[in-house]
């Protein structure tokens, strides 16, 4: 079909809750996704941190084929051997004992929410419901994660939100032992934040709430849906600040490209949840499960890609800083772990990305001046090269 048409059809019949760039996509491979046009694009965004391992990775690709004529869905009336053999595996290398499958980001957070508040009503026995989370915070759509979500341009007009949250700036330790009251049951953090603007916390910080957490007897519960899955040089990104949580949310790269999410704790925590607790029909599913297996037992192999994600963000960093050295009075900062990296400008990034795009590279702003990279873990030098000419050409032009 001709592009217009689609373009035409596309914003006649889908509801207008996304501002999408004019290109329709159709085929992609490793760092590359090409337009039903036939345009190629080199893909720094990798889907907001899901395609971990490219575009239609073949282990992937192929355990889902091999999975689909085996068995699609059954119910969670039922076990399902890649349901087991997931948690398993996620188990085998996390803080958890325990693993509950959804079906995205602002699920997997749904059910810390709940999971916290029953914990803390059984366990507490008081009237504890309270989860402190941080402004600039990013943690869903739905109602509850929508109001842990710290940023008013996302809950403005879906009053009245849900009780029982409450804010504190990111990174300060002094604000949260403010917070705390007799009825706070937890707090609720992204370990670097993402959407907000790749802000990352002192090196002590987590330490500290987790010390507040031990302290108040707090559930400690960390939104790793774009910090996980190797995104920031180690599997889960806790594990750079030397502490683990109670309770952890997954999703994003989980998959490989497939919607699943999870939330994984430890046992003790997860004994307030019984049959009937919480639920989803799709959650868990054999298909998904089966490409989330592939997607890690590939990323774990010898510990390559995880290797590799550390050496091209150093790698995309200094490459940065370079550009930094061209535009000193635009580029404000350049951070970042592994390959989550922001570079924040003084100005609306959202030309810079139109200009990219039209010269073949994908990059996203988020927080409207932080230009986010999030390419595929097993992006390379040449790729990170390309991009960085591309972007050097397109500020010269605009700056
Ligand atoms: C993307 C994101 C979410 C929401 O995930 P969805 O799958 O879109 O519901 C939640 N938390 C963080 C930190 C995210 O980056």
């Amino acid at each position: 079909m001709e592009i217009k048409k689609l373009l035409d059809d596309s914003n006649h019949y889908i509801m207008n809750t996304y501002s999408r760039f004019p290109i329709v996509l159709r085929k992609g491979r490793g760092m590359k996704v090409w337009s039903s046009d036939g345009k190629e694009y080199l893909d720094f965004v990798g889907g907001i941190a899901v395609n971990i391992l490219g575009h239609c990775h073949p282990k992937v690709v192929i355990a889902i084929q091999k999975q689909a004529q085996r068995l699609l869905h059954a119910s969670n009336l039922y076990h399902m051997e890649p349901q087991i053999k997931l948690a398993k595996l996620l188990v085998e290398r996390s803080f958890a004992d325990k693993v509950f499958f959804c079906n995205s980001g602002a699920e997997a957070n749904e059910a810390a929410i709940k999971l916290a508040r029953k914990y803390a009503k059984e366990q507490m026995g008081t009237n504890k419901f309270e989860i402190i989370t941080a402004f600039n915070s990013f943690h869903g759509r739905t109602l509850a994660t929508l109001t842990a979500t710290g940023q008013e341009k996302f809950q403005k007009g879906f009053e009245p939100l849900v009780p029982g949250f409450r804010y504190v700036p990111f990174n300060d330790i002094p604000a949260i032992e403010r917070s705390i009251t007799k009825d706070t049951c937890a707090i609720m953090l992204e370990p670097i934040q993402g959407e907000g603007g790749v802000k990352i916390p002192d090196a002590d910080y987590l330490k500290s709430v987790r010390e507040l957490c031990n302290k108040h007897g707090l559930l400690l519960i960390l939104d790793e849906v774009q910090t996980g899955m190797g995104r920031t040089g180690k599997l889960f990104a806790h594990e750079h600040f030397g502490i683990t949580p109670d309770i952890m949310t997954l999703a994003k790269g989980l998959g490989g490209g497939v919607p699943i999410g999870a939330m994984l704790t430890t046992d003790k925590v997860a004994s307030a949840f019984q049959p009937g607790s919480h639920a989803s029909t799709f959650g868990g599913n054999p298909l998904v499960c089966t490409a989330a297996i592939a997607t890690i037992e590939t990323l774990l192999e010898d510990g390559f890609i995880i290797d590799q994600c550390n050496r091209m963000g150093e790698y995309l960093k200094k490459s940065l800083r370079g550009l930094h050295g061209e535009f000193p009075g635009v580029i404000v900062d350049i951070r970042g772990m592994g390959l989550l990296i922001g570079m924040e400008l003084i100005r609306d990034c959202d030309p810079i990305v139109k200009a990219c795009m039209e010269r073949g590279v994908i990059v996203n702003c988020t927080s409207g001046n932080v230009l986010r990279f999030t390419p595929p873990l097993i992006v390379q030098e040449k790729d990170i090269d390309h991009m960085i000419d591309i972007l050097d050409e397109v500020m010269g032009m605009l700056l």
